[in-house]
């Protein structure tokens, strides 16, 4: 199988936007008789003028070969060996070109189709085709500055088209985080889906119940938290996705999930954020997206006689174990996503010690932001967020008169140990 190449007079990428220790790790590979090349979202992000994430390299050397080439590497990987490369701060991942999908030797597959795992080794043209979508299959030599195509890929990216490479049912059955992958692209590089490679997507997305956990709670990061949520849960809900993802979520008969004005915003603030540089944790977005499926569940035991708080945190954890075995979420971030919720509540004493221990709270500022989206929903609200938005603002000694006022809450006022020296900042940061 031939590829076309194209030299620089075609395709046009400038040198200086590659990153030097990538050029300089393929420079050593060609130095000791291997090829390098840079492929995949890297070269298809440079032609599209966009910042590239990482440059992946691939290369015709086994793992050992690279790893005897590179002081600082080491082989990493079970379901596909490659090698990290470190230099100063930067890591780059080296990958042997991978050989056809259907090479039994050494891949084994579930009764779906999925691959579980696969480590044969192949030529150039083998590793293209392997890949998922046209567009990511493009190698580019940055010595000799030539493009190397073998699936049509570079047209496809000048047409903004995202075109699965071989049969894209059979592509989507073999590791069906493709559909994801097809859905975040479409969202983050405004490219249009080819007719054929859309047309198995909602049958597929099916399948995503078969995928470790782990695995498609990393997707949904990438998804969700690459400034581009807001497109990424449209590209989702078109094809009945989000729903396979977070199967709590009510829907309709097309697998759409209700989206009110808390998600749509939750995703706007989120892309928000990401573009101004601030930093954002998914476990905000899973109280956003569970939070409809929360307080089902916390009705069902506030019928029970439950109190409001105490029906928060049981359905909490009910809701975020049902969701683990979809998308694992790590505790770190579901503990957050808890206190997010158990604090809601809180909100609506303004009054006395404990609306001054939620103020002094530590996710104070994240389980503030939610109660402003819950607002969106539920506009008996607007008055408690704009008390505790005007609270922010005082000094300590103003918020602790503002609090403390009427004197009615039975309780003393925090022996001054307790006060606060800082005014409360975003907690949403530090998760
Ligand atoms: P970005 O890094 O911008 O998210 P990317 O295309 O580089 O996009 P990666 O996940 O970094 O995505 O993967 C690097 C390359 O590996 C892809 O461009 C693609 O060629 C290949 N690849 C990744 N995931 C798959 C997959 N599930 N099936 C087939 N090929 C894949
Ligand atoms: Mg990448």
């Amino acid at each position: 199988m031939n590829a076309r190449v194209l030299p620089l007079a075609e395709h046009g990428i400038k040198k200086r936007r590659v990153d030097r220790f990538a050029i300089q790790v393929i420079r050593t590979l060609n130095e000791a008789g291997y090829h390098g090349y840079i492929v995949g979202g890297g070269v298809r992000d440079l032609l599209l003028d966009m910042k590239p994430k990482d440059f992946d390299i691939a290369t015709d050397a086994t793992p050992e070969q690279v790893r005897g080439l590179f002081r600082r590497s080491r082989i990493i990987g079970r379901r596909f060996r490659l090698v990290h490369v470190y230099t100063r701060g930067e890591l780059l991942e080296v990958a042997t070109f991978r050989g056809p999908a259907n090479a039994q030797a050494n891949k084994t597959c579930e009764n779906s189709g999925r691959i579980l795992s696969d480590n044969s080794y192949g030529s150039m043209a083998e590793d293209a085709i392997r890949r998922d979508f046209t567009i990511n299959a493009l190698f580019y030599d940055p010595l000799a500055e030539e493009i190397h195509d073998f699936v049509g890929g570079y047209e496809d990216l000048k047409q903004r088209l995202l075109r699965v490479i071989g049969d894209p049912e059979l592509r989507y059955r073999e590791d069906p985080v493709r559909v994801l992958r097809a859905a975040r692209f479409t969202a983050k590089l405004g490219v249009k889906t080819d007719a054929a490679s859309e047309e198995p997507i909602v049958e597929a997305g099916k399948l995503l119940a078969n995928v470790p956990p782990a695995r498609l709670f990393d997707e949904v990061l990438k998804l969700l938290l690459s400034s581009h949520a807001a497109a990424s849960f449209a590209a989702l809900q078109h094809w009945g996705l989000l729903h396979q993802l977070f199967p709590q979520l009510q829907c309709n008969s097309s697998g759409v999930v209700n989206e009110g004005p808390l998600l749509k915003q939750a995703m706007a603030n989120t892309d928000e954020r990401v573009q101004q540089g601030k930093p954002v944790t998914p476990a905000f977005l899973y109280a956003a997206l569970l939070w409809e499926p929360l307080n089902k569940r916390a009705s069902h035991y506030q019928e029970k006689g439950y109190s409001a708080q105490d029906a928060l945190i049981v359905a909490g954890d009910e809701v975020i174990a049902t969701q683990c075995k979809v998308t694992a979420i790590p505790r770190r971030f579901s503990a957050v996503t808890r206190g997010i919720w158990s604090m809601q509540p809180r909100f609506a004493k303004t009054q006395g010690a404990r609306a001054w221990r939620l103020l002094n709270e530590r996710k104070f500022r994240a389980a503030y932001d939610f109660l402003i989206l819950r607002s969106l929903e539920d506009e008996s609200l607007v008055p408690l967020v704009k008390w505790w938005t005007d609270i922010q603002e005082l000094s300590h000694e103003e918020q602790e008169k503002l609090i403390f006022k009427s004197g009615k809450s039975g309780r003393r006022r925090p022996a001054r140990k307790d006060r606060p020296t800082t005014k409360p900042v975003a907690n949403q940061d530090d998760c």
